[in-house]
């Protein structure tokens, strides 16, 4: 990889100074308001199937389809996700979402990532099946199609046909892979719940996440969200 390239990523990683292999980079995609154990999973269990080289958690700066709900700060949900995969050497986290201005277009760091990483670099786009059924509605899919597989990440039990219905009738060529993740019956609507309800997230998410959620007094009144 040439210097110029390194230099230019910023806190992502570097990858591809192999030009004899093939790596594959996941970019975890998400609010993370807060980051649970659904997520850590749902990110390891896609390194591990897919046989990803390391996993960026990517929370979205501004995200596209909740301009009109109340979300934590981006700082606030960029520091927790820090501490909750602080551990894994195969994670990494990137203000890169964060630092760009204006609404989160998934498209935008796509195009990015795909200019400063060289050929041999493949991207998997990992977020929740939920979020992908709507994906026709993103910003320029057909280009999102043609820059990264999708990796949907569900919960047991989950129907998988609308999901499936919607990327067929877009007519555009998504290359999407689902995983079945049973930790993802977490969610973060349900711990932000339960924060307002006075419950406990011990266990939910880690012990780190759950400290800087008390500290910082999040999630304590009613939200719109
Ligand atoms: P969301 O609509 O809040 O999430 C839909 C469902 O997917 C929820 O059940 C959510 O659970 C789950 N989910 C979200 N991210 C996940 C992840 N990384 N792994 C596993 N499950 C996940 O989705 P969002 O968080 O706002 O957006 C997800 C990603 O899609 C972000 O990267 C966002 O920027 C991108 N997006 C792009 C556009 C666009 O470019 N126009 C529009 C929408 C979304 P939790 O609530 O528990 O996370």
């Amino acid at each position: 990889m040439d210097e110029a390239r390194e230099r230019n990523l910023g806190d992502l990683p570097v990858l591809g100074e192999d030009p004899g292999r093939t790596y594959r980079l996941g970019i975890m995609g998400g609010t993370f308001d807060p980051i649970h154990n659904g997520h850590l999973v749902a990110a390891e269990q896609s390194r591990h199937d897919l046989g990803l080289d390391l996993v960026v958690f990517m929370p979205a700066g501004s995200p596209a389809f909740k301009q009109d709900l109340r979300v934590s700060s981006a700082e606030d949900r960029y520091a927790m996700t820090l501490l909750a995969t602080a551990d894994n050497p195969n994670f990494r986290v990137s203000r890169f979402e964060i630092e760009r201005k204006g609404i989160t277009y998934t498209v935008d760091t796509l195009s990015a990532l795909r200019e400063l990483y060289p050929d041999n670099v493949e991207l998997y786009f990992i977020t929740g099946a939920d979020a992908i059924i709507d994906i026709v509605k993103w910003r320029d899919a057909d280009r999102i199609a043609k820059l990264a597989t999708l990796v949907g990440a569900t919960r047991p039990g989950y129907n998988l046909d609308t999901a499936v219905d919607a990327i067929d009738r877009s007519g555009i060529n998504f290359d999407v892979i689902y995983l079945e993740v049973p930790a993802l019956a977490i969610s973060s609507s349900h711990l932000r719940e339960r924060c307002v309800a006075g419950q406990s997230l011990r266990y939910l998410t880690p012990d780190q996440v759950v400290g800087y959620i008390d500290k910082h007094g999040l999630y304590v009144s009613q939200r719109i969200a």
